[in-house]
């Protein structure tokens, strides 16, 4: 894990913003990932946030073929943050990411990279965002 900084203001948004997408790149701080195991749905905002050294370290690797690639890795900061993040907020979707959308007779994931959809009786709806 890298060095602890902390996170400015625009760093949280962009967090905030895309917790499912950054959940779903590493399941613990250890975890590293290459720019090619981002969802094609999520390269654009992946791009930003690799302006965020207080977010992510990048290293520079080779691969057996000497081959260099990048590596990159949450920073202690923005682990803790999406991890409290994650446990901490109310959703009411049954895939556990961020909310649905109403769709009129159906509802569906509102996160891009999951194709999930619900019929009213399988959320808790509960006056939560409606
Ligand atoms: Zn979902």
């Amino acid at each position: 894990m890298s060095e602890s900084v902390s996170l400015d203001r625009s760093g949280v948004q962009i967090l905030r913003k895309h917790l499912d997408l950054w959940a779903e790149l590493a399941d613990s701080p250890d975890d590293t990932w290459r720019d090619l195991d981002v969802p094609d749905h999520g390269n654009d905002v992946f791009r930003s946030l690799q302006q965020y050294t207080s977010i992510i370290s990048r290293e520079r690797v080779e691969d057996d073929a000497g081959e260099p690639y990048h590596v990159f890795q949450y920073t202690e900061a923005a682990w803790v943050y999406i991890e409290d993040a994650l446990e901490n907020r109310e959703t009411y979707c049954p895939c556990e990411h961020g909310g649905v959308q109403n769709r009129g007779d159906h509802y569906v994931c509102s996160y891009e990279g999951c194709d999930d959809t619900f019929d009213r009786e399988q959320i808790d709806i509960g006056g939560e965002g409606q």
